[in-house]
């Protein structure tokens, strides 16, 4: 497929302006402004002063399309001040890739004209440990003129936190990565992998442990705080988790511990998969989002008279993500291959029902041991994973949770056990497939207020164009053309 190729979308009707006019959807727009250049410039003066005496040579600014791909720009360190005050250069059109490249339209965005700028983040710029001479920092996007892209997704994430905030609350987030890694010299079609130690062996931690101390070193030396690293289920599957962070830092996490993780095993000669599944039938990888509700200092998911000492406003926050969960399966679990792993008995919560430490739940409470539960208390959003665009991920469950909150949900009955040995129709699957969460996107008038138009029909585009793509594809098909592209 050739750049510019647009691929056949029956609903859209053809080639949108490039340039969208639409307004930023209606979540805090003002927490979205662009800060005045003299500061940004000042700013990012210092920024380069720090990354020069730690030898950086360049500055990766990053953004994750609606496919999930994250996409790059970068600058050399000399460029930083220019990159922090006008921006980067950055076609519009990337909000209608797919993940193998092909493009579609919306009817907002699309189209080969137009250019975005993407300004790096400086709080958040920092050395690659694994890749040196190199830094990176996430990227937000806004017109010519300075105003916010409406397409953004970090944005929208911007926007999403700013409202809680708006209500005097803010929210803890982390988001588990899980990979699988096979030899680099191994075939794309029969991945080998580098140890053949149990599920959650030590075994494969033996085997790799200087690969593992590796990732360990990288991630420290960037910054972040592992909790824990392990071995997984699935053959060759490892699994990180950092400490929790505001909902667009443990996005902006999510992607940097990736790729730390990715750079870390081309350096031993591995290569890695977040791809929700690597073989067919097989326990995939999840991107669970972890997140508490906080106001003033105190975590609303502890001490408070609903189920498992939840307050009010936190049980109307998760009935409103539970609630709303078969269309955040649109923004939480993007590629069609999502579905292959999203299946009962493989702990990626297939069903949609919330439950204490269940595993087979979406919605997975956790309280935590006694004596540490105010601080530990929160939810796990199992469904998600890591095709997903983190910030479309945070953004939709805020959004949806608030929406909960401000209609006051209450919970429906806890489910214990394993939702698929209940008697058949008690408890409700999630989806099975991309058709189902989207007929439920388009429903959603949350989500389409909280995203704004541009946005909503951009993320609609690609979600029809990849669920189009794979419709006649089997299993094996639909896992070994999505394996290597996450
Ligand atoms: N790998 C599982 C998934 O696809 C999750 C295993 C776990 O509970 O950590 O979500
Ligand atoms: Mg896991």
């Amino acid at each position: 497929m050739t750049i510019g190729t647009v691929t056949a979308d029956a609903t859209a009707p053809g080639p949108g302006s490039a340039q969208p006019s639409g307004a930023a959807g209606p979540l805090g727009p003002a927490a979205v402004a662009l800060p005045p250049r003299a500061e940004r410039a000042e700013r990012a003066e210092e920024a380069a002063d720090r990354l020069r005496t730690a030898a950086v040579e360049a500055v990766a600014v990053t953004w994750v399309d609606n496919a999930g791909i994250t996409r790059v720009k970068a600058v050399p360190l000399g460029g930083l001040a220019h990159a922090a005050q006008w921006g980067v250069g950055t076609a519009p059109c990337f909000d209608v890739f797919l993940a193998d490249d092909a493009i579609t339209t919306s009817p907002i965005i699309g189209g080969p004209t137009g250019d975005l700028r993407l300004y790096p983040d400086l709080d958040r710029v920092v050395p690659l440990a694994a890749q040196p001479g190199w830094a990176w920092a996430p990227g937000d996007r806004y017109t010519q003129g300075g105003a916010p892209h409406p397409g953004c997704q970090r944005l929208f994430a911007r926007r999403a936190q700013a409202a809680a905030a708006e209500r005097g609350l803010s929210l803890k987030a982390g988001i588990e990565v899980e990979w699988v890694v096979a030899l680099a010299g191994s075939p794309q079609e029969e991945p080998r992998y580098p140890t053949h130690g149990p599920a959650y062996g030590m075994h494969r931690l033996t085997d790799l442990s200087d690969y593992l101390r590796d990732v360990l070193r990288a991630l420290r030396e960037q910054g972040l705080e592992v909790l824990q690293i392990h071995p997984e289920y699935s053959p060759g599957q490892f699994e990180v988790s950092v400490a929790p962070e505001g909902p667009v830092g443990a996005a902006d996490t999510s992607v940097l511990v990736r790729h730390t993780v990715r750079a870390v095993s081309a350096a031993h000669g591995l290569r890695v998969s977040f791809a929700p599944v690597v073989e067919a039938g097989a326990v995939g990888n999840g991107g669970h989002l972890h997140l508490s509700l906080w106001r003033e200092g105190r975590n609303l998911g502890h001490g408070g008279p609903g189920p498992h000492g939840l307050t009010a406003e936190a049980e109307g926050f998760l009935a409103g993500v539970l609630d709303a969960l078969p269309e955040l399966l649109v923004l939480g679990c993007s590629s069609p291959a999502g579905y292959l792993r999203l299946v009962p008995s493989h702990w990626a919560g297939a069903y949609q029902c919330w439950g204490l430490e269940n595993r087979e739940a979406a919605l997975r409470l956790v309280t935590g041991s006694t004596g540490e539960r105010a601080a530990a208390a929160n939810a796990e959003v199992k469904c998600f994973d890591a095709s997903a665009n983190p910030y479309l991920a945070v953004g939709g469950v805020i959004a949806a949770g608030l929406a909960g909150l401000d209609q006051r949900l209450a919970l429906p009955p806890e489910f214990t056990g394993d939702p698929a040995a209940a008697e058949p129709g008690t408890v409700p699957r999630l989806p099975t497939g991309p058709a189902e969460s989207l007929a439920a996107y388009e429903r959603s008038a949350v989500l389409r207020e909280a995203l704004g138009e541009p946005l909503y029909q951009a993320v609609l585009a690609v979600r029809r164009a990849e669920s189009e793509q794979y419709a006649a594809a089997g299993p094996e098909e639909v896992a070994a053309a999505t394996r290597w592209r996450y």
